[in-house]
């Protein structure tokens, strides 16, 4: 049966208990709730912060894009007129916080590195937190699993 309206508030739900046969699993877990926790850190809000520009508009540090992300249309006519180039949309939905220095290193796996190893690439200083808008961010990941490929590759070598 199909139940309308109603969305999973998660979903990651474990339907199986296999966090206990598969340690990689239990240790995908941690990091998801490390990364939601860090969500509420000083350091997440002030990397946050040096991207707002006030008036509930925030520009991406990378390519400049100015979004407003108020609720008025009113507001938002007045402050186009100012910034013609200004977009509209929802932060939640228009922005990602980046880790600049990725959690996982490029040469390195999550599978690899221990909950110690990753708990403090997570929660990192501000200098390493830029929050950018999602265009900016899907070139970064895109260009970052290239890297990581590379390195896969130049591991397979060697051997
Ligand atoms: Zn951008």
């Amino acid at each position: 049966m199909v139940k309308k309206g109603r969305k999973p508030t998660t979903g990651r739900k474990t339907t199986k208990l296999d966090i206990f046969e598969d340690p990689i699993k239990l240790k995908g877990r941690v990091l998801t709730l490390m990364r939601a926790d860090f969500k509420k850190s000083p350091m997440y809000a002030a990397a946050k912060k040096s991207s707002f520009l006030g008036q509930a508009m925030y520009q991406c540090p990378l390519c400049m894009v100015m979004v407003y992300t108020g609720a008025s249309d009113k507001n938002y006519e007045k402050l186009k007129l100012e910034h013609p180039k200004l977009q509209r949309g929802k932060e939640s939905k228009m922005f990602n916080l980046d880790h600049i220095e990725p959690i996982v290193p490029y040469d390195r796996a999550t599978k690899d590195m221990s909950l110690d190893e990753l708990a403090p690439r997570v929660y990192c200083h501000e200098d390493n937190m830029q929050y950018i808008c999602k265009e900016c961010h899907k070139i970064k990941s895109a260009h970052e699993s290239g890297l990581r490929k590379e390195e896969r590759k130049k591991k397979k070598e060697k051997k």
